[in-house]
């Protein structure tokens, strides 16, 4: 029978200090085996000199550092996107990105292989479901850029992170691919991972979860209330319109959505951030930014606009600059509504939003 390790990646600091405990272990090495983890990026139990040998043979006995190894790595032309292909540990392949923005850099990481909800724009739709990502599958790609971003060490005594805005790694949006809340618990586990203090240390309010308008987590989130920015891909302001773009709002109607936003908006405090993919001549007239206006009345909400990122599987096109300016100054006139326009990044990569697929995964 093969032997399966158990992913360090997966565990909360509390969970390894109850495995250390029940080992009969010191709880400082859990926090100590923590620290090369999470603050030294440590990547494999060679580089954990200061770890007693017992605390070591228990480890190479059952566990290991699930670090994700790179298929391939392409940068974007303008030198701002990075793209990794990275590999599991069943050949399964998943996209992570990096963007760098003047003065902070993010990380988008996905959330499964595949997603199993459809959109007929998105590529990773395109691809179909293939599984779930394991906490520790998420936890790594966060890991697997912040490795990246380290400064690379001119002497031994200089692999500790640096605090500077783009040499740490400070934002995360669970934007890759995947739907997140379909995956919820998985996606709970890795934030409390990424959140903690002692570790990747990055704040609540860095980190955004976006979803497809899965209902039943939207409430559950309402209810979690975990420390993170809500994003709603919305596209449409009726429900026959956005059934046409994301055929789970048949399961999910529009409206039991939008009753789901204001229930989490009203237990949170928090606005919520819908996400609009602009589409030419599909849902990018006045009439459909006076749509939105009229549906997100009175909700905390912000509009994020995207305009269409091209795929194989799906053949719109982007709505031009200027009718999406027309489109936010309806917004803002009107109904008083916030709204940006995403920056594009990585598309001679294919790295944007939604254009995230592996072949044969
Ligand atoms: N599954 C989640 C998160 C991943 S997709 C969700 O759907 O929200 C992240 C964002 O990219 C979503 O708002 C999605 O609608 C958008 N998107 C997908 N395909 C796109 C494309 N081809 N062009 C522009 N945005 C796209
Ligand atoms: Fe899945 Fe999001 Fe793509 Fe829709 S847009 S298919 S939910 S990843």
């Amino acid at each position: 029978m093969p032997h399966i390790r158990h992913d360090l990646y997966n565990l909360t600091r509390e969970e390894l200090r109850a495995h250390f405990v029940n080992w009969g272990l010191s709880p400082v090495h859990a926090d100590r085996l923590w620290n090369y983890l999470y603050l030294q990026l440590a990547e494999s139990f060679a580089d954990m000199p200061e770890l007693p040998l017992k605390v070591l043979g228990r480890l190479e006995a059952g566990w290991r550092i699930g670090t994700l190894s790179t298929a391939v790595e392409t940068d974007s032309s303008d030198g701002f996107t990075r793209k990794y292909l990275l590999q599991l540990t069943d050949r399964a392949r998943i996209e992570t990105v990096l963007m760098r923005f003047t003065g902070r850099v993010t990380a988008c990481i996905s959330s499964q292989v595949g997603c199993a909800m459809g959109c007929v724009f998105c590529a990773t739709g395109q691809m179909g479901y293939t599984r779930h990502l394991t906490p520790g599958e998420i936890v790594a790609q966060a890991v697997h850029v912040a490795r990246a971003l380290r400064p690379k060490p001119a002497s031994a005594e200089c692999h500790v992170i640096r605090d500077t805005s783009s040499h740490r790694l400070r934002n995360v949006v669970l934007m890759g691919m995947g739907e997140p809340l379909h995956n919820y618990d998985a996606v709970m586990q890795a934030i409390n991972i990424l959140r903690d203090s002692n570790g990747l240390a990055l704040a609540g309010e860095r980190i955004t979860v976006s979803t497809v308008g899965v209902v039943p987590g939207i409430l559950r989130l309402a209810e979690d209330k975990p420390p993170m920015h809500l994003a709603v891909s919305l596209h449409a302001a009726t429900q026959e319109e956005r059934v046409a773009l994301v055929p789970v709002a048949k399961k999910w109607p529009l409206d039991e959505l939008m009753d789901a936003c204001r229930t989490y908006s009203t237990a949170t405090g928090r606005k919520i951030f819908y996400e609009w993919t602009l589409i030419e001549g599909k849902n990018d007239s006045p009439d459909h930014a006076r749509a939105v206006g009229r549906l997100l009345r009175g909700l905390p909400a912000q509009v994020n606009l995207i305009p269409l990122n091209p795929t194989t599987g799906y053949g719109g096109a982007p709505t031009h600059t200027e009718a999406a300016k027309k489109f936010q100054r309806v917004l803002a006139d009107e109904f008083k509504l916030p709204s940006t326009v995403r920056q594009r990044r990585g598309i001679d990569i294919a790295a944007g939003c939604g254009q995230l697929a592996v072949a044969g995964a």
